[in-house]
């Protein structure tokens, strides 16, 4: 249903990007790529998506952090595919501190990785989109968008931004055949979560099976984690001809989290 259709999914290595990517691809739309890893992994990663899609998929392992590298990533799009009639804005990373504590250089990556780079992908994607009077923006929030947890507080002002910039932006391309939404998951197995378990751990004082069930999953009544492949099925969703009417959504997939 996507053949002819040019996807651009940032942080798609691993996680959900990756299962977004593949959810795309499978539909039959090229894609790029993006996110950090090992180089094998990823061609053959980039190698799996052209097999499932039939159609191209290229690598472009822009750090998002890097505004002129970004401009690159997209230039690359445009010539070797098409400019993105699909950019979902997924890369994101996390680090878990007391706000007093708070390294200030990882505050800076934070704001620059999860919210900055969804500016700049944006503004640089839309006229395209505008253009064909055709476009689906689709930003990974988090629950993070809508409520706190403490220790996260540049994630969590990253995180609301990007609600904030995507209800923006919707109401700017209204009229253009253009959605943008955001996808709020509440824990969703992947690296970053994992990662995140030593420092709660340390921050908090607790071991590894306290933080998965009384910090993590504390907050989710489902008591289990999202998949990445149910993310990547409401991003599908949203590319489709029956969401042309859902834009400037923000839409919980949180196990109840945001409910309570
Ligand atoms: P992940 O660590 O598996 O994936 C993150 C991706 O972003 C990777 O591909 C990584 O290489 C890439 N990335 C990181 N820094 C980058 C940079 N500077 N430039 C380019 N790429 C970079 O984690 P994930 O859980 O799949 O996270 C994806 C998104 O989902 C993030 O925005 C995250 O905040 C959000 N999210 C995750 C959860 C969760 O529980 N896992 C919950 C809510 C929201």
């Amino acid at each position: 249903k996507l053949q002819g259709k040019t996807a651009l999914v940032t942080g798609s290595s691993s996680g959900i990007g990756l299962a977004i990517a593949r959810a795309l691809a499978f539909e039959g739309a090229s894609v790029m790529i993006n996110g950090f890893g090992d180089p094998q992994e990823i061609e053959s990663i980039r190698l799996e998506l052209e097999a499932s899609s039939g159609a191209q998929a290229h690598y472009d392992g822009a750090d998002l952090g890097d505004a002129t590298a970004i401009e690159e990533m997209i230039k690359r799009c445009s010539h070797e595919l098409t400019a993105p009639d699909i950019l979902v804005n997924n890369a994101g990373i996390q680090y878990v501190s007391p706000v007093e504590d708070f390294p200030v250089e990882k505050w800076e990556a934070i704001l620059r990785i999860n919210l900055t780079a969804v500016f700049h992908t944006t503004r640089l994607c839309l006229p395209a989109m505008r253009q064909r009077g055709w476009g689906r923006i689709i930003n990974t929030a988090s629950a993070h968008s809508l409520v706190a947890s403490p220790n996260k507080s540049a994630y969590v002002a990253a995180k609301h931004g990007v609600a904030g910039f995507t209800k923006t932006v919707a109401l700017e391309a209204a009229r253009d055949g253009v959605t943008v939404n955001c996808i709020s998951p509440g824990y969703v197995w992947t690296t970053l979560v994992e990662n995140q378990i030593p420092d709660t751990m340390k921050a908090r004082g607790l071991t590894r099976e306290q933080v998965m069930n009384d910090v993590l999953l504390a907050a989710q009544p489902t008591k289990r984690f999202v998949t990445v492949d149910e993310v990547a099925s409401l991003a599908l969703y949203l590319t489709s001809d029956g969401a042309a009417s859902i834009t400037g959504a923000n839409l919980s997939m949180d196990g109840g989290w945001t409910a309570a």
